[in-house]
């Protein structure tokens, strides 16, 4: 797998008229190190080639007899299977493609029975952390756990909360498998195994873990596992929520609309009776990102042709430099929930004495071309935790670059990267 054939030359871009820097994907002659696969990971050579030589055939899918259409929908539904091959999916599982990982897990929020208990650490990123409490979701009472110190916390803190849950309703719990802030890896497998003994679901966020490491369904024992195409290394656009039928099946649709009915009829009472579709059809209602899901469906098999275990290896030689590299400078303060010897994937948040890190990040990318990010990265209450802000108020709505108090500033430096 290569990701470097993929790096543009410089030259200039016709839309923006004017010359451009090409970036580092791994390797060659760089310009500019992009830094920030956490954000977006650049988009396999493999994925753009695959994606080009489909270009010429698509058509839309489920709805027509013409050979486009039909070759299309045999090329949605493969890749379909091949997600959830990728994922290790239990035989009656559903793939759902959505959006992002943001939108996959709304969509669970939307599904969930009605009044479910939602259990969420108040270290998740905004998109794990803020569906439940949201117009469209069904959830009940949503319990926020504080950043636990350790795995094991983490686990020990999860088991109390659940078994002090008066009733057994449907309970929910969403949990990361690798955060995007600290890069630290979630004990996601006893995490799964605590709600289950408490009689909970576990949702497994894996837009971070995905690209760095086998996220098997069926062996950690997770119900849903939610992961974006843009950080899988495939393109903008589309994502995955996958995992149990029976609550996606009993749910309304996540949106009303051809697709996700399979019939409908005038009501004899006037307005329209829908009989609606019960595979994963019934949550992607509207034409689909059909080149969204190829393209995923490419990643998973350039990711699993390249072999999880080379790049692990490969990843976490870069993990050990960086770290090495950044506790050689003075006043670096590496940012862990964990601590230093915790297992993580390739991404380093940090702030460093005397620099405000949008400062940091500029100069980064004016004086030394290295492509960084700077901010909360969507995820305020870990970065708070982890820089010791106990404050409640909201400074910013954006996801990076929010200050803090005026004299204190609440930001890090990121940089990200994997062995793609
Ligand atoms: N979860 C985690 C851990 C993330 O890092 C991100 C994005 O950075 C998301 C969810 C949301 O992903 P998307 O913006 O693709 O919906």
């Amino acid at each position: 797998m290569s990701a470097s054939t993929s790096a543009p030359a410089p030259g200039c871009l016709p839309v923006l008229g004017r010359d451009v820097r090409a970036p580092l994907v791994t390797g060659g002659d760089a310009e500019y190190a992009a830094l920030d696969y956490a954000a977006s990971a650049p988009a396999l050579q493999r994925v753009w080639d695959d994606v080009a030589a489909y270009a010429p055939y698509y058509g839309s899918v489920h709805r027509g007899a013409g050979y486009l259409s039909q070759l299309s929908t045999e090329l949605f539904e493969s890749s379909r299977a091949t997600v959830a091959g990728f994922l290790g999916c239990r035989p009656d599982d559903q793939v759902v493609f959505t959006r992002s990982t943001t939108d996959s897990l709304n969509l669970l929020a939307a599904a969930l029975p009605p009044g479910t208990e939602v259990y969420v650490f108040e270290t998740e990123h905004h998109a794990a952390l803020l569906p439940w409490q949201h117009g469209g979701s069904a959830a009940g009472r949503v319990t926020v756990l504080p950043a636990p110190g350790s795995p094991g916390q983490a686990v020990a803190a999860l088991d109390s909360a659940l078994a002090a849950r008066v009733g057994d309703g449907p309970a929910l719990v969403c949990v990361t498998g690798a955060s995007n802030v600290t890069g630290e890896l979630w004990p996601v497998r006893e995490l799964t195994a605590a709600a289950h003994r408490h009689g909970a679901r576990l949702v497994l966020d894996a837009a971070q873990l995905a690209p760095h490491h086998p996220v098997d369904v069926a062996d950690l024992g997770v119900d849903w596992v939610a992961f974006s195409g843009h950080k899988l290394y495939a393109p903008f656009g589309a994502g995955v929520l996958a995992g149990r039928a029976d609550w996606l099946r009993a749910a309304p649709p996540y949106l009303a609309g051809g697709g996700a009915s399979r019939r409908v009829l005038r009501a004899a009472g006037g307005g329209v009776d829908v009989e609606w579709q019960t595979t994963a059809a019934r949550h992607e209602a509207g034409s689909p990102n059909v080149i969204g899901a190829y393209a995923i469906a490419s990643a998973c098999r350039a990711l699993t042709e390249a072999g999880f275990d080379a790049l692990v290896a490969r990843e976490q030689t870069l993990v050990a430099r960086v770290l090495a590299g950044l506790a050689e400078l003075p006043g670096v303060r590496v940012l862990s929930l964990f601590g230093a010897d915790a297992a993580r994937v390739g991404v380093v948040s940090f702030v460093v004495d005397g620099w405000s890190s949008p400062h940091l990040a500029a100069a980064l990318s004016a004086e030394h071309g290295i492509g960084v990010r700077d901010g909360l990265f969507c995820a305020h209450p870990l970065v708070r935790a982890l820089l010791g802000d106990a404050g409640g108020s909201a400074e910013s709505a954006a996801c990076g670059g929010a200050a803090g108090d005026g004299e204190r500033p609440l930001n890090a430096v990121r940089v990200s990267f994997g062995a793609g």
